[in-house]
This record gives structure tokens, sequence and C-alpha cells, in this order.
């Protein structure tokens, strides 16, 4: 084993033996893909477990906001934009992949501002953007608006189905006392800034540490959770300087809050949460797809089969399914957890066979 880890992982065997069973939960996709990359879990003290949460974007996005978004394609000019991987996202029997197969007009788009680009090229058509992420994408979103209303472009609309951490992070931490310690994720507070998980500690009395994705990174952050549990302390600690200012990005805060006014939100397999999404605001209202369209829909049932809920909520792993690497991988995904690189199932189906050797 390369020594750098070695003597991590050996603290962290010092630290472990005076604690009893640690569950420390990340909720960023992308730790959660580390994780299993570099096969963290297998060099840990059989007392330490990594729990994963909310943290893939597109595997929270709840049945309800893509069959509203697969609803508009019902009007004949409407052109509906998304990211890549929320194509395969199945909403009961369809997705918008089923939907575009069938001839509706469904583009992937790599940036919220090509939106604008085919609006604008396309007179004719409406273009409905369907904006999903947490605080990371959600000023992308903003920029889109603030540059359409700039234009003055009239055939752009957005679907938010925007979401942020806070309070799905206490929904999630007062139902269950089973979670220690968080990893707080990095790219959400390269926006939010320290500041923005210091509530995990303060008020859920739970330490917090901002880390970073490569292997060391999430060493370094469950040694100083262990090292916090141990003194008894609860604090939020920056492991991640390079990237997350104590305040965080606040011009992309501001370009949040200057579109957006927080409001309730659903999310796949927990539910309705107040205050855990971001709706167009009042300025912007213009461009809210939701204001502007009708959207009559059914909801159709998800797979009985299928434990996305309780894999996002933490309460079952992607082996405890039964369908999980048979009928359902990333090339036939049944769920929403293995549709993205950053899903839960998706990250396991990739890295279960090879994970250990890469860090050992
Ligand atoms: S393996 Fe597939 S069906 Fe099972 S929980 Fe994961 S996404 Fe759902």
């Amino acid at each position: 084993m390369n020594s750098e880890y070695k003597s991590i992982i050996d603290r962290i065997f010092a630290l472990s033996e005076q604690l009893g069973n640690i569950s420390i939960m990340e909720v960023c996709g992308t730790h959660t893909a580390s994780i299993y990359k570099y096969g963290i879990s297998d060099v840990l003290p059989k007392n330490i477990e990594l729990l994963s949460g909310p943290g893939c974007p597109v595997c929270v996005t709840s049945q309800i906001d893509i069959e509203k978004v697969i609803s508009l394609l019902r009007y004949e000019s409407v052109t509906v934009c998304c990211f890549g991987d929320m194509l395969r996202v199945p909403a009961g029997d369809n997705s918008l992949y089923k939907m575009r197969e069938n001839g509706y007009d469904v583009r992937i788009i790599t940036s919220p501002l090509d939106v604008l680009n085919l609006a604008q090229q396309n007179p004719n058509r409406i273009f409905v953007f369907f904006a999903v992420g947490f605080e990371t994408t959600a000023p992308l979103t903003a920029a889109l608006l603030e540059s359409a209303k700039e234009a003055g472009t009239s055939n752009l609309f957005v679907y938010s189905a925007h979401k942020t951490m806070p309070n799905v992070l206490r929904a999630l931490f007062s139902q269950s006392n089973e979670i220690d310690a968080l990893i707080c994720p990095g790219h959400v507070s390269a926006i939010t800034g320290r500041r923005g998980f210091e509530f995990v500690a303060h008020e859920l009395n739970m330490p917090a540490v901002i880390a970073g994705f490569g292997a060391k990174d999430i060493l370094i952050a469950i040694y100083y959770i262990l090292k916090m549990l141990t003194a008894n302390e609860a604090k939020c600690i920056n492991a991640y300087p390079s990237v997350v200012r104590e305040e965080g990005n606040t011009i992309a805060q501001s370009l949040i809050s200057k579109v957006f006014e927080p409001s309730g939100a659903y999310w796949r397999g927990i539910g309705y949460i107040e205050n855990s999404g971001l709706k167009i605001n009042s300025e912007y209202s213009e461009f809210d797809a939701e204001q502007h369209f009708e959207m009559l829909y059914q909801e159709a049932n998800e797979n009985a089969a299928c434990i996305c809920g309780e894999i996002l909520t933490a309460k079952k792993k992607p082996t405890d399914c039964a369908l999980f690497g048979t009928v359902c991988t990333p090339y036939s995904p049944v769920g929403a957890c293995m549709v993205s690189s950053e899903g839960n199932c998706a990250s396991y189906y990739k890295y279960w066979k090879e994970a250990s050797w890469l860090i050992l």
C-alpha cells in the first residue's frame, strides 16, 4: 500500500479503537463514485461504515417532475432540453428517451446556455429546459434566465426541479439517529462555503467535514471525523480549502437569489420537504414553465422491485436489490440510481469487481 495512505489508515484504526460502531454519510454522487472506485470501505476498520445519502441530482429528481416534463411534449411546438442523464430516468414505463424514440422533440444539452442559442435559432418553436441539480447547477440555470430576459426571449421556459441541501439533511438526520457524521459535498460547498454546512455541527450536533474527491481527501475527512467523535466534538471542518472558501462563491449565490426563491420539493424516495427546492421568483415568472403550461399527467407506479428510495436514504445497499446486476444494469436501468454515473447502483456496478486494488 502507498505509504501516504497507510499512515492515514493507521491513524484511523487507532482512533476507531476508542469508538463503537460509527456510520458516516456522504451526500455527493462524486464522493460515492470515489469511495467505490478507490475501495475506501475495504480499507477501513470493521466498525466504521460509509453510507451514501441523497447526493446524486438525477437520482433524487422525483417521478412527478419527470412526468410533468414529459406531459409538455404533447404540445406540438414544444422541445424539451435536458442533460443526457435525465433522458433515461424511468417514470413508470416511460422516460424522455422513450418519448424521443417515439418522435417527440427531446434534445440533450451540455450547458443551460445552449437552450438560449436553440431558442434564438428556432423562433417558431418553444424550448423548455428541464433544470435539475443542487446549489452547484442552479447558478447556471439562473444565468440562462438572466440572459434570456436581457435578450427579450419569449420562446424559452424553465421547469425548475432544482434542490438545495440543508433541509433534506435536517429531515434525514431528524428521522434517524443511526448516522454519526457527515462528509459534506465538495461541489455544493464550493457554492455555499463552509458556512453553508455549519448548521450540521451547530444545529444537528454532528461532526461534518468538507472533502475533496481523491482517495486521500476522503480518508483525511474520515480521520477528522473520528478525531472529533473521540473528543466528543461537533465542528464543521473545511478539508478542501483549495476550492471551498468560508463564504463560498458569493457571485453564484447572488445569481441564485436574483432568479429563484425557496420552495417545497419532492425528493425521490424521501417525499415532500419544505424549502428544499428552488422555484423561479415573480421577477422571472414569464419564463416559468409551471405557470405557462397546463401539465396534464398521470402518476405512474414505480417498479415495485426497485429499492432506490431506500438506497437514497441509506437504509439499503445496491446489492440488497434483487434486480441489481441482472435485470438492472447501466445498459438497461430499471431505477434512477442505475442511470447516472453518480448514482449509487451505477457506481457500485462499475467498481464492485475492481475497487479494492486501486488503493492497496
Ligand atoms: S439496482 Fe436498479 S432496480 Fe435495484 S435499486 Fe438500483 S436502480 Fe433500482
